[in-house]
C-alpha cells in the first residue's frame, strides 16, 4: 500500500480497438461503499443507456434502504419500461456486478457474465458465477474448463437486466468478509475474453496499489486484442479489516486489549504460592 491517502478503489474503462462506442458504465462510491460495473448491449445506444440506468437506479434504491438484489430487480424494471417507451431501445439490456460494503463485510450481487474476483494472498478466486449457457453446461459436467473457454457460444448469456423476461431474471448474491489486504476486481467480459485467470493473477502480483494494477490490466486487455469494451474496477479492503487466516472468533480473541493489572495479580498469586510452599 502506498500510505494513508492511497485510494480505496480505481476504475479504468476503454471502448477497445474494434467497437465504436463504450457501452460499459461504472459507479464508484468509496464514501458509501458501493461499486458497480455494467456492460450494456443493444443497438442505437441502447446498451449505453441500459448500463447507465443500472448505475443510476441501483445506488438510488440502495440509498433508500433497499437490498442490493432488490435494487437490481428495480433497475431491470426501469430498463424494460424505458425500452418499451422508445421503440429503438426495445430489447436493450445490461449485465451488472455490484459490491456493497457494510463495515468489514460486503455483499455481492450480479446478473450476466460480468465478473467479481477476489485477490487474497496471491490467489485469484472468482466470486460470481456467470449466467451463461456455457456455465450451465460446465456445471452439469457436459463441458470441461478448456472446452468452455473455447466454446463458440461462450458469449450467450442466460440472464441480464432488461433483455430477460421477469421470470427469467437470474440474480446471484453472496455475503463475504474482508480480510486485510484483500482486493476485489469487478470487470466486464472485455477483460476476461482477452486474459485468462492466470494472466490476470500474474498482473495483479506485480502491483501493490489498485490504481497501477487497474491500469495494467486494462492495457494488457488492449494489447491482447481489445475486441470489446474493457472495464476494470479494483477495490481494496478497509485498513482496519481483520488479518486473514483467523476465524471471526479468533479475531475477537486476538484483538482483546492487553490487561497489565490482570498480569500483575497473576504474578502476585504465583509468588505468594511459591513463598507459602
Ligand atoms: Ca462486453
Amino acid at each position: 500500500m502506498t500510505g494513508i491517502l492511497a485510494p480505496r478503489s480505481s476504475a479504468h474503462t476503454h471502448q477497445g480497438h474494434k467497437r465504436k462506442q463504450n457501452q460499459d458504465s461504472l459507479h464508484m462510491d468509496d464514501g458509501h461503499g458501493l461499486w458497480i460495473v455494467a456492460d450494456g448491449m443493444g443497438g442505437h445506444q441502447g446498451g449505453e443507456i441500459a448500463s447507465a440506468i443500472a448505475c443510476e437506479v441501483i445506488p438510488e434504491q440502495v440509498s433508500t434502504g433497499v437490498g442490493i438484489a432488490a435494487a437490481l430487480q428495480a433497475a431491470h424494471g426501469e430498463i424494460l419500461v424505458r425500452g418499451n417507451r422508445q421503440r429503438e431501445l426495445l430489447g436493450m439490456g445490461t449485465t451488472v456486478v455490484v459490491v456493497r460494503e457494510q463495515g468489514n463485510d460486503y455483499e455481492l450481487a450480479w446478473s450476466g457474465d460480468s465478473r467479481i474476483y477476489r485477490w487474497r494472498n496471491g490467489q485469484l478466486s472468482q466470486c460470481s458465477e456467470d449466467h451463461s449457457v456455457v456455465q450451465r453446461l460446465l456445471k452439469s459436467g457436459l463441458l470441461t474448463e478448456q472446452q468452455a473457454r473455447n466454446h463458440p457460444h461462450q458469449h450467450v448469456i442466460s440472464s441480464c437486466l432488461g433483455s430477460t423476461a421477469d421470470e427469467g431474471l437470474e440474480i446471484g448474491y453472496r455475503r463475504e468478509h474482508w480480510f486485510r489486504h484483500d482486493w476485489l476486481l469487478l470487470c466486464s467480459d472485455g477483460l476476461t475474453d482477452e486474459l485468462d485467470d492466470e494472466q490476470i493473477a500474474a498482473i495483479l502480483a506485480q502491483h501493490d496499489n489498485v490504481t497501477g494494477a487497474g491500469a495494467a490490466l486494462l492495457q494488457a486487455a488492449l494489447d491482447a486484442g481489445g475486441r470489446d469494451n474493457v472495464s476494470v474496477a479494483l477495490i481494496r479492503a478497509p485498513d482496519d479489516a481483520p488479518q486473514g487466516r483467523l476465524s471471526g472468533r479468533n479475531q475477537g480473541f486476538f484483538r482483546r486489549p492487553f490487561c497489565p493489572w490482570l498480569l500483575a495479580i497473576g504474578g502476585v498469586l504465583v509468588t505468594a504460592l511459591f513463598v507459602l510452599t
